[in-house]
């Protein structure tokens, strides 16, 4: 540390001059972030010091908490959804996974999750000392529903699919997933950090949500489509009971009872995600989700009249193509199987589509 402090110019010089070697986003095709949106900025500034992990010091920050999971609660075709903003869809999934844990009382615990789950998954199964059971993936990239059962035995302590595969963009077959919970009494959590945000606005998507009697938890997370300022996810419950076996006394807060994983939690980005569902309403999200969607397509046509075919017909905004090469100045990432893997998130443009295009079509 400095012996005496700099002055605010020397400090904010350097931090602008470190800022300048972050990547802006305008050439990132890769990344399930955006740019927020000005309105969560704004709000997030306002409750820039709430933490919400002291909540009865904020109260009013905590009633945006409530009302942020009333909010996605309803989108999840469940109002009276219990659940609460985590830094992420790794911490909704690691808490899921506990829960299903604590629920089951197993002496060898396995879960059975897709092969195309997301990373996040093998933290919680190391942390939570879990053994993690991959189904296989059809050819089209979502977890074989023949197989499912195969995985499943008298340890087995929950079950998971994805709505909005990281790599591909496909959704499991969840119905199926929720059958299977049902007849074999096991917790079924769903991944929709991703599409949580997306599919409700693209009709005749898929049921993947609370409308399915089988699912008991489902990670959602307004810091991907949700264009709020990070971190926030949020983990969504059907059943208030499960948030009890996750809980822990907290004796000098105001609270007496903390469910949560993280114990300082940010207040800024909880007010960020309500502000930008408020301000947008269902109206502007179908908006912005259908230009992703066009986007999506216009890329997929476009690659593939360049020779690059999609891995697979995605359902929501996340297209991977058979293509080895990168251009230069732009940043794609590598699926599991060497795909070229895009997004078109919010600040990916028409015109910087097109821009891309051409750069893929003069390698
Ligand atoms: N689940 C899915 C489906 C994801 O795509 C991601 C991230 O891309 C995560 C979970 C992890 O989310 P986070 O990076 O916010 O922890």
């Amino acid at each position: 540390m400095l012996e005496e402090g700099l002055s605010e110019d020397e400090l904010f010089r350097h931090l602008s001059s470190v800022k300048e070697k972050d990547r802006s986003y305008k050439k990132v095709l890769s990344s399930m972030c955006t740019i927020p949106h000005p309105v969560a900025v704004r709000a997030h500034n306002i409750f820039i010091e709430s933490n919400l992990g002291d909540p009865g010091l904020f109260l009013g920050t905590a009633s945006l908490e409530a009302e942020l999971i009333e909010r996605l609660g309803s989108l999840m075709s469940f109002p009276g959804a219990c659940g609460y903003a985590t830094s992420g869809g790794t911490e909704s999934n690691i808490q899921a996974l506990r829960i299903a844990r604590e629920s089951a009382e197993k002496r060898n615990p396995n879960v059975v999750i897709p092969e195309s789950a997301h990373f996040s998954f093998e933290k919680a199964c190391e942390i939570l000392s879990v053994e993690m059971r991959q189904v296989p993936s059809t050819e089209g990239f979502v977890m074989d529903p023949e197989r499912i059962e195969d995985y499943i035995d008298s340890d087995t302590i929950g079950i998971v699919g994805v709505a909005g595969t990281t790599e591909y963009g496909t959704i499991d077959p969840i119905a199926h997933l929720s059958d299977i919970a049902l007849d074999r009494e096991l917790f079924l959590h769903v991944d929709a950090a991703f599409g949580g945000l997306v599919l409700p606005f693209i009709p005749g998507s898929p049921s993947f949500d609370f409308r399915l009697e089988g699912v008991s938890s489902i990670s959602i997370d307004p810091h991907k489509m949700g264009m709020s300022t990070i971190p926030c996810g949020c983990i969504l419950v059907r059943d208030p009971d499960y948030f009890t076996s996750t809980e822990v006394d907290t004796p000098y807060l105001t609270v007496k009872k903390e469910c949560t994983l993280c114990g300082t939690r940010p207040g800024g980005p909880v007010a960020g995600a309500l502000a930008v569902l408020d301000h947008l309403g269902k109206k502007g999200m179908k908006s912005i989700v259908s230009r992703c969607m066009e986007n999506t397509s216009f890329l997929i046509r476009g690659m593939e009249e360049l020779g690059y075919p999609v891995a697979v017909q995605p359902l929501v905004n996340v297209a991977s193509f058979s293509c080895d090469k990168t251009p230069e100045g732009w940043i794609v990432s590598r699926t599991r199987h060497g795909h070229m893997r895009t997004v078109c998130m919010p600040h990916i443009t028409r015109e910087t589509l097109e821009e891309f295009l051409r750069d893929v079509g003069e390698i």
